[in-house]
Parts: structure tokens; sequence; C-alpha cells
């Protein structure tokens, strides 16, 4: 359920409509936008009388909101999202590129790689230090030392860094972090979900590999139920009948989502379609969709990567794509 207040509402008369509501047991979200307040009320309201609310002096209107996701709910929250990290904001017309390798294998990759996509243009570096692979025997990551190697990296070009977490009791050693990915496999790993809910980092959340955007934005409902707020959706492809790409590239997901959320949502061109040279052509379909941003997988050298090389692009391609995304950025941003 929403509540509409009044423009210009006193703020004591608020607080007293939200602790009175928090008696009858119902949670509320207070989004102060540009031309509307809203108060969502999230939890069982169906003991909350539509009427009453609808009387007072402060309201203007009550609607019941029929999909379940709540907080993640653009009706719940109008104005776009804008997550900020070490000043880097995405979302609300802020473009961002995440840009790494796969999987962090060394000092040397890591660095040398960190300091490409930096000097490109990328406003984060992203490596996986624990690996979701399908195959036990396949290079499964360096797990903590992977994550040290990635503070390295931070330390060494200032960028901040996006790795994703597979289990929640490795939490303690994401403390320096800065975006924490949950990756397709894990999108609806509830109990992981629930305990990212409790801290106060922003999440990367992909889309499942056979998620619905409506499974997305539940699993969003989550992490955000638990107080964290700040959720990046990430498209990466769904799984079709169609094999010729690792994966099929939902692209409408983007302005799917972009009506139904004010999360900001990113694309990740690489895993969508397994293929390097594809990783172009999507790169810039994406942007021109309007998401908030990119993640690409960068490596030094693609042929001698230990996870997706047939997808990595090179430091060079990436410095010549990273140009074009931004001329179509512009030109998107000029016309939304
Ligand atoms: C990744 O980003 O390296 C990854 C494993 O992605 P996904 O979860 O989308 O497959
Ligand atoms: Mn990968």
């Amino acid at each position: 359920m929403i509540v509409v207040l009044k423009n210009n509402v006193d703020k004591k008369q608020v607080d007293s409509l939200i602790g009175w509501l928090k008696e009858e047991g119902v949670d509320t979200h207070l989004s102060i936008g540009k031309y509307q307040t809203i108060l969502g009320l999230v939890g069982d309201t169906s003991n909350v009388d539509e009427d009453l609310l609808n009387g007072l002096d402060i309201v203007e209107s009550v609607k019941r909101i029929s999909e379940p996701f709540k907080n993640a709910n653009r009706k719940f929250h109008p104005d776009d999202t804008v997550i900020e990290v070490a000043g880097r904001k995405i979302g609300g017309g802020n473009f961002q590129i995440i840009a790494g390798p796969c999987s962090v294998e060394s000092e040397e990759q890591i660095i040398e790689v960190a300091k490409a996509v930096k000097a490109s243009g990328a406003g984060f570096l992203r490596g996986g230090a624990f690996k979701p692979r399908t195959s036990p025997y396949a290079f499964q990551g360096l797990g903590i030392d992977g994550l040290k190697l990635l503070e390295e990296a931070k330390k060494e070009t200032g960028m901040p860094i996006v790795t994703e977490i597979m289990d929640a009791a490795h939490l303690p050693y994401f403390e320096n972090v800065d975006i924490i990915q949950v990756g397709a496999r894990n999108t609806q790993n509830f109990e992981l979900l629930k305990e990212l809910g409790k801290i106060r980092k922003p999440i990367l959340l992909k889309r499942g590999i056979a998620g619905t955007i409506q499974e997305l934005l539940m699993s969003a409902e989550y992490i955000m139920a638990g107080g964290n707020e700040q959720v990046i959706l990430c498209e990466r492809g769904i799984r079709t009948y169609e094999t010729y790409t690792r994966n099929t590239l939902d692209l409408s997901a983007v302005p799917v989502i972009k009506e139904l959320s004010h999360l900001p949502v990113i694309v990740d061109p690489s895993h969508a379609t397994g293929i390097a040279k594809m990783v172009r052509p999507m790169s810039l379909a994406a942007t021109a969709a309007g998401a908030d941003g990119l993640m690409i997988e960068v490596h030094n050298n693609p042929q001698k990567a230990l996870c997706d090389g047939p997808q990595s692009i090179t430091p060079a391609a990436f410095d010549e794509l990273s140009k074009e995304i931004r001329t179509i950025h512009k030109v998107i941003s000029n016309n939304p």
C-alpha cells in the first residue's frame, strides 16, 4: 500500500502517522521526492483501514500495490535511486563501467588490468576471488588471497572493487570490498540475500540463469527488506533454446525494470554472450537501451585466462569500446 502525502505536510504529523502504523505492526518507507512525498507501507497491511487513512488531513491518496515487491517498486520511490561509492555515482543518469578479469589470477595480472581499465575510464575494478564454476575440477578462484590481491590493486590505482560472494560466512573478508556481487547462481540463495540485507554496502545482484524479471526484483526485495537499500540490478543474459551465444541477452529487461523499479540497472554483455567479439555491439546496445552502466570482462591475455577467456576482451579493445560507450551514453542522456 502507498500513501501519497499532501505537499508541504508538517513533519510532526508524518512522524505521528508513522508511529501509529508501527503500532499496527506495519513498517513504513518514507520517500521524499522532488514532486511528491510518499509513505510506502510494508508488511501485512490487511488490517490497515484504507478509508481511515484517506480521511487524514495530511493524506492526498491511498493506493494498494499489486506487485509483490514493495521496497524495490517505483511506486514506493518514484525517483531513481542513486548509489554512490567512493565518489562515483550509479543510477539517476549517472553511468559507470565496471571492468576487469573474470578471476583474479595473480598480482601482476590484476594490477596490470586495473591500471589499463582505469586509464580507459572504468570507474570500478571487477575480479572474482570466489568463483562459482560448473565443474568442481575447474579453477575455483584464489579465495581470500584473491581478495587481498584485489585490495592491493585498489591501493595501487584508487579504484573501488567489485567481487562476488558465494557464502555469507565469508562476509568478514569482504570488509574492504566496495560492491559485493551476488552471481546468477545465487540470485535465489535467500539465506545469503537475508545476510546481505543486514549490511550497509551496495550489492550488485545478477539476474538468475533462468530467472524472470519479477524473480530478480523479489531477490532485491530480500536484501532491501533487511534495510539495505543499495541494490544494483544486473541483466547478464538468461538461458533460452539458443546455443550460439552462452546466454540470451534480454535487453528489454532494462526498460522494463526501469519502469517497475527505481533501482539502477546495469548490463553484463560478457556473460550474456560468452563471445569476445559480441561484447562491443551488446555494450553499445545496452547503453542505448538506457542501462546505468556495464560490467565488462577484460583480460591482459585472454588466451591464457583461467576463467572465461573466450568472452574477455583485451585492454586495447576495452579502450576503444569505452570511448564508443561514452558517445552513445551522451546521445541517450540528451534524449532520455
Ligand atoms: C561473473 O561475474 O564472473 C559471473 C560468474 O557471472 P554470472 O554470475 O553472471 O554468471
Ligand atoms: Mn566470468
